[in-house]
């Protein structure tokens, strides 16, 4: 089969590579289209601790089933399905808990130990499978994996009816999760973005105030916006490391700073400030079963649509083009797919 290999630092080949070798519990999935994300332009530039070359990337996966293991009871072939990409050691507290994200001995997709989607098939055990049914289209498909990280961050930091909503930093996660606050009942939702064709793109989506993260007046229209006493909850999904302290400016006494966003080194956070106006800061990574139900769940039911999101598709043989896009940011886009038809 032809797979994209991160074979080192900057480089990705096309290659014909064996198909993935099955066990008795998995299914093999020919995949459809796989999600570039922002994970991958970590590991493209050598600095991901997990995906590190040789490696075929990629997590975010729809796709048909084309062979099941004799073990497998669920699916049969034809199957349209996504993957939940976390194998938890099924073991330890965390994972008997549910919370699959914090296993440390999780295994993940697009590693060494589970190749990834950016190939033309891909080996899955069957607990991490989950069918599309015919409601959601394999484009969508492929975006269930960051609305569930939306799905997470919402539901941890307890987005209810009428809340104002911050979001710093639209681009797919932070727009997945103004999709899923607004469902969730937010009142008056803000998001903020260097990058204009983000903030129109919130505009579309349907945010209340889309405000330039480099505005000199940002911080009062933000206070004006939330009758002077800043938002309920606020999302930082932008990993510029200032944007942690203007959260804190930002959002209302005792609310909740909820982080996403990742970064190289640590980050100023003013915990005077956060501890005298009570709020909470605190962060989310990836997901669990849960919220990935939900996210599909969300889609199937046409509550949300992620297709707006999907604003380029490319061919698994632009992978390394689709990085260095995501790299150079030559043009404007919110979530390139690759697809391998
Ligand atoms: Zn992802
Ligand atoms: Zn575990």
């Amino acid at each position: 089969m032809k797979a994209a290999i991160l074979t080192k630092p900057y480089q990705i080949q096309i290659q014909d590579v064996e198909k993935p070798v099955m066990q008795d519990r998995d299914v093999l999935i020919r995949v459809v289209f796989t999600g570039v994300c922002g994970s991958e332009l970590h590991a493209f530039q050598g600095t991901h601790t997990l995906r590190t070359p040789p490696v075929i990337l990629g997590h975010e996966i729809s796709g048909e089933i084309v062979k099941i293991g004799s073990n497998v009871s669920k699916f049969v072939c034809g199957d349209r399905v996504t993957v939940f990409p976390l194998l938890g050691c099924g073991e330890c507290a965390n994972c008997l808990e549910g919370s699959i994200n914090l296993c440390d001995k999780k295994v993940v997709l697009g590693t060494k130990q589970w190749q990834g989607s950016f190939a033309e098939y891909i080996s899955v055990p069957e607990q991490a499978v989950y069918p599309l049914f015919d409601k959601v289209s394999l484009e969508a498909g492929a975006v269930i994996e960051p609305l569930a990280v939306a799905v997470h961050a919402v539901r941890k930091a307890g987005v209810t009816v009428g809340d104002k909503v911050l979001i710093m930093g639209g681009g797919t996660i932070g727009l997945c999760i103004l999709l899923v606050t607004r469902q969730a009942g937010a009142f008056i939702t803000i998001v903020t973005d260097v990058v204009e064709y983000n903030r129109k793109k919130a505009l579309e989506l349907g945010v209340t105030y889309s405000i330039d993260g480099k505005d000199e007046y940002l911080i009062p229209k933000c206070i004006e916006f939330t009758d002077g006493k800043g938002c309920d909850k606020t999302f930082i999904t932008a990993s510029a490391s200032h944007l942690v302290n203007q959260a804190i400016q930002l959002t209302r006494k005792k609310g909740t700073i909820m982080v996403l966003s990742t970064y190289e080194d640590s980050v100023p956070l003013d915990i005077q400030k956060a501890r005298s106006r009570e709020q909470i800061v605190t962060g989310t990574t990836m997901y669990n079963h849960e919220d990935f139900r939900r996210a599909i769940d969300l889609v199937a039911a046409n509550i949300i649509d992620v297709s707006p999101l999907i604003t380029k598709v490319l061919k698994l043989s632009d992978a390394q083009y689709s990085l260095e896009l995501l790299q150079d940011r030559t043009e404007n886009f919110i979530k390139i797919l690759l697809s391998t038809t």
